[in-house]
């Protein structure tokens, strides 16, 4: 009888060479999505000075570690400035950042302000900080973006931020709305990129753990978790554990946008619509709802015959 080998129970080597692998697998495949999102949206252009937030959290240092990697193989030469902001959080240890940016030898610039102290001056005790935070550290940060002279502004939110994001807008806020790739920041004065937009949190998570980032916790300040985006992630999470291709299908159609077909008078002429005379197979039976045929659905869509 045959030995048959459980994935414990894998020799070290041959366990080694798969972990080396699937390792080499995924960093071809951040680096393939990053540089598509970037191309698509055409997020780095030549002569471009990108300052890159980071937080001292897995997206950030995988975000920064991905756009060192495509810069070395970019076809536009661009400059990189890492950009940390230090808001004196009890407990941050501040000498975690610059010392693993120096050893990287990327450009760094820390920049020191106490916003905790003001937020914990403003907000009555109980109530959430994160909106004042968020806003004094978008001014802080827009401003350091002029002062070194960076003309795009990268952030390190991923795939399933974005889909988090647009599900919270339609459920709380009755908007198909999720979070752009590029923008157009709302001082109007400079452009921020999501590079890592098309990349799922599940391999940053496995890229962090590979590179051993030396990550900051996230709950310094002592604010709530938002309870409704950890919601709406563990709904994202367990739709994709049954029906795996899911996440990847939902942010699909975030790039198929039909404006013809959903129900906004502002993106769409419903009211001027008129006649055009010409039968188009692709044209709407409106007689009938769309039928998914199993050999057409995307992966993650499941057919439930009735
Ligand atoms: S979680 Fe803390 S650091 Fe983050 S925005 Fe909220 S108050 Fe600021």
């Amino acid at each position: 009888m045959s030995a048959v080998w459980t994935d414990n129970e894998v020799l070290p080597i041959e366990r080694e060479q798969r972990i080396e692998r699937e390792t080499h697998k995924l960093e071809k495949r951040l680096c393939r999505l990053t540089g598509q999102a970037i191309a698509d949206y055409n997020m780095i252009e030549a002569g471009d000075k990108v300052m890159v937030c980071v937080s001292g959290g897995k997206d950030s240092y995988a975000l920064l570690d991905i756009l060192i990697k495509m810069k070395q193989r970019a076809p536009v030469d661009f400059e990189l400035v890492a950009v940390n902001l230090d808001q004196k959080q009890p407990g941050f240890p501040e000498h975690v950042l610059p010392e693993y940016l120096a050893k990287l030898g990327v450009a760094y610039h820390i920049e020191n302000q106490d916003t905790y102290s003001i937020v914990k001056d403003k907000i009555a005790p109980g109530k959430t900080m994160c909106s004042l935070c968020s806003r004094l550290r978008r001014g802080i940060l827009y401003r350091v973006a002029d002062e070194l002279g960076a003309t795009k502004i990268a952030l390190g939110h991923h795939r399933d931020d974005i889909l988090q994001t647009f599900f919270l807008n339609m459920f709380f806020g009755g908007k198909l709305k999720g979070m752009p790739p590029k923008l157009v920041s709302d001082d109007g004065r400079h452009i921020v990129i999501r590079p890592l937009a098309g990349v799922a949190e599940k391999d940053l998570v496995r890229w962090a753990e590979h590179r051993q980032f030396p990550i900051i916790p996230c709950t310094l300040c002592g604010s709530q978790e938002n309870l409704q985006r950890k919601q709406v992630a563990i709904m994202l999470r367990e739709w994709e554990r049954k029906f795996p291709g899911r996440v990847e299908t939902m942010f699909t159609a975030l790039q198929n946008v039909v404006p013809s077909h959903l129900a906004d008078g502002t993106h769409y002429d419903f009211k001027g619509l008129t006649v055009n005379g010409v039968a188009s197979d692709d044209g709407d039976k409106a007689f009938d709802p769309p039928d998914f045929a199993a050999g057409d659905s995307p992966p993650g869509l499941q057919i439930i015959k009735i």
